[in-house]
């Protein structure tokens, strides 16, 4: 990934977008997505309030640009990770082991040993192997068993997985006890962008049923990690980061009350909208004289960014400088020679007939799950270009 860090611009305007600006007054030469980090420190401080007693883990994947992770670090937040150099950012940033949980249930033997010498003492898992590599080299380290749970509806299910049946996590509480680690909680993960908070309801109560019958059988459960799956503004917008996590609180709360510890572990919900990538058309073509819709070729494509564009599962927003004109359907593609590099053809996108190769596009709330996704380089087209200011 190449970073580099604008100068801070003079004004300071909240109402409009900085990111936005930012890309209005530049000219980049490969697409670019531009974070700021401002936005991200308020959307963190609108989830705290609305998180209540929940510690934040932020979710590194989502974005582990350094000062994505600096900003959150200065506000207190602690992080999730799910691999030893993910563990290496958060530190490089400045957070203590102490802020750091390891939450990935597939570890390296030599990542475990590593985050358990540097002292980071929580671990997820849900399988026997797991623990057994837990036992190893990370003794007595405390664990959360991450519950397997129906799928919510999320558009980017996280479902079939991660996670044991309720009956194997059961199980799993007493071997991980045989093993001498110490069974701190219970984990899951309700789905990526849960649009609506009362699709929570159906998955918390599943994990309800596995904590009363943990604590029946003797596990002196103490934590709830809620996971991730705070939704972002797409093409829809969704209710305010704080409503909504104050909604799925009152639901955890409700089911919960004997948890002495809450976790949440927000990733696209933190840093989605704080960023917009910097794009330009290549192309635009129709494959026969005839044809109702146009294809719009980018320079970026689901190699180079825009993965999440899978099955059509995430829907960005895009706006051209154009927008003020007559629109018309289109395919939209990326610029690869693999013909898989097609972002939206099933439901085909508006975009401004007098659309031409060399103009910009602007693709919003795409700071999570872009840079990281990108290839180094397939076919030539370079990764994401990162800019934070
Ligand atoms: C990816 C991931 C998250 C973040 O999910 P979002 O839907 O982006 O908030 C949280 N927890 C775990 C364990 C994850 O793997």
């Amino acid at each position: 990934m190449n970073v580099h860090v604008a100068g801070q611009t003079a004004r300071d305007s909240v109402s409009v977008s900085r990111h936005l600006q930012h890309i209005a007054q530049n000219h980049f030469d490969r697409p670019t997505l531009v974070i700021d980090s401002q936005a991200v420190a308020r959307q963190y401080q609108a989830l705290d309030r609305g998180l209540g007693r929940a510690r934040i883990h932020y979710a590194v994947k989502a974005n582990p640009a350094p000062e994505v992770l600096e900003t959150l670090v200065r506000l207190g937040s602690n992080f999730d990770a799910a691999s030893r150099t993910e563990i290496e950012m958060c530190l490089a940033a400045g957070a203590r082991a102490e802020q750091i949980t390891f939450g990935n249930t597939i570890k390296r033997p030599s990542d475990i040993a590593f985050a358990h010498n540097i002292g980071i003492t929580h671990f997820a898992a849900d399988a026997q192997e797991e623990l057994e590599k837990l036992a190893e080299f990370a003794p007595g380290a405390h664990v959360c068993l991450r519950v397997i749970v129906e799928a919510s509806g999320a558009d980017w299910p996280l479902s079939r997985k991660f996670g044991s049946s309720a009956s194997m996590a059961l199980s799993l509480m007493d071997a991980a006890a045989g093993l001498g680690l110490t069974v701190h909680g219970l984990s899951f993960h309700v789905g990526s962008q849960t649009r609506d908070p009362l699709m929570w309801a159906p998955v918390l109560d599943q994990v309800a049923e596995v904590w009363t019958a943990g604590r029946a059988a003797g596990h002196d459960l103490k934590l709830v990690n809620i996971g991730g799956g705070f939704p972002a503004s797409y093409k829809t917008e969704v209710m305010g980061a704080e409503e909504y996590a104050r909604a799925v609180m009152e639901q955890v709360n409700a089911r919960f009350p004997d948890a002495a510890e809450v976790m949440a572990e927000p990733g696209r919900g933190l840093v989605a909208e704080a960023g917009a990538i910097a794009a330009e058309v290549l192309l635009v073509s129709r494959k026969h004289a005839d044809d109702m819709f146009r294809w719009v070729y980018l320079d970026i494509g689901k190699f180079s960014g825009l993965a999440e564009t899978m099955d059509e599962a995430i829907r960005y927003q895009i706006s051209t400088s154009r927008d003020h004109e007559q629109t018309g359907p289109c395919v939209l593609a990326g610029p690869s020679c693999d013909s898989a590099d097609v972002l939206y053809e099933k439901q085909l996108v508006q975009l401004p007939l007098g659309l031409k190769a060399g103009d910009r596009v602007v693709i919003h709330s795409c700071g999570a799950y872009t840079s990281t996704y990108a290839s180094v380089g397939f076919n030539g087209f370079p990764p994401l270009d990162v800019v934070v200011i």
